[in-house]
Parts: structure tokens; sequence; C-alpha cells
């Protein structure tokens, strides 16, 4: 038995869709289904001809913003840890010989640690970014019913 998620019906096992409302198990129902198939062109294109998605508002900002400082302390980690590199690597052909090939691990270590948080901050945006488009796409998706 599974209970329907719109009309709240009880379905036996062997059927797919409610028999009372025709949602999909998933409580999806077909009409709705039709809508969840828009090509991300299609929804281009009527964002662009309403040009009213100021109502949609990203409730992600903090977060992009977090993303964008993320990565950009990445890039800077990053940075420092090749001039350190860089540096160990002139320093250790001159006087201080093998010596100042020691700071050449915390710099391998910056680089590996700065590129890690850049992805996060990536995979963030990339997050964030979905979330938006889903946003949108509900907001579109309402409009579509008035
Ligand atoms: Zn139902």
């Amino acid at each position: 038995m599974w209970k329907c998620k719109k009309c709240g019906e009880k379905n036996e096992d062997s059927f797919d869709s409610c028999w009372s409302c025709g949602s999909s198990q998933d409580g999806v129902d077909p009409e709705n289904a039709e809508e969840f198939k828009l090509t991300k062109e299609e929804v281009a294109k009527s964002i662009t001809k309403h040009d009213d998605t100021s109502h949609y508002t990203s409730t992600y900002d903090t977060t992009r913003i977090i993303a964008a400082c993320v990565s950009f302390v990445g890039w800077v980690v990053v940075s420092i840890s090749v001039i350190i590199l860089l540096v160990s690597l002139v320093q250790s052909t001159k006087s201080y010989g093998g010596f100042a090939l020691m700071g050449l691990f915390p710099a391998f270590a910056g680089i590996i640690s700065g590129l890690l948080l850049v992805m996060a901050g990536q995979l963030t945006r990339a997050t964030v970014d979905t979330a938006d488009n889903t946003g949108q796409m509900l907001a579109l998706m309402k409009r579509r019913k008035r």
C-alpha cells in the first residue's frame, strides 16, 4: 500500500498512479509532469518573453558571496604557495643547499589545500545555481497556471 502525496488516498502497490486523482507515486500529476519536461531553451525564452522574473529573488545571495570568498582565498593560498615554492627552488640552488628544499613541502601542501578551497567554492556555486534554476522554473510554472 502507498499513500497518494497529493490527495492522501490509499492505493494498491500494483498501481503506478493514484486511482483518485491520477498522481504518480511521487506526487506528480500528469499535467505537471508534462511541464517538467520543458527544455532549458523554452524556459529561457518564456523568461525573456514575460520579463517579470523580478518576483523570483534568490535566497542564496549570502551563500554565493561566501562561495566566492572561499574561491578567492583558495587562489590567494595557491599564489602564495607558488611564490614560496619558487623562492625555495631559487634558494636551494644558492648557498643554502638542501636546507631550503624543506620549504617545498609546505608549499606543495599549500597549493593542494588552496586548490581544494577553490574547488569547494566552485561546487557551492554550482549547487546554488542549480537551486536558483529550480526556483525560477517553479516560479515560471506557477505563472503559467494563472
Ligand atoms: Zn491522489
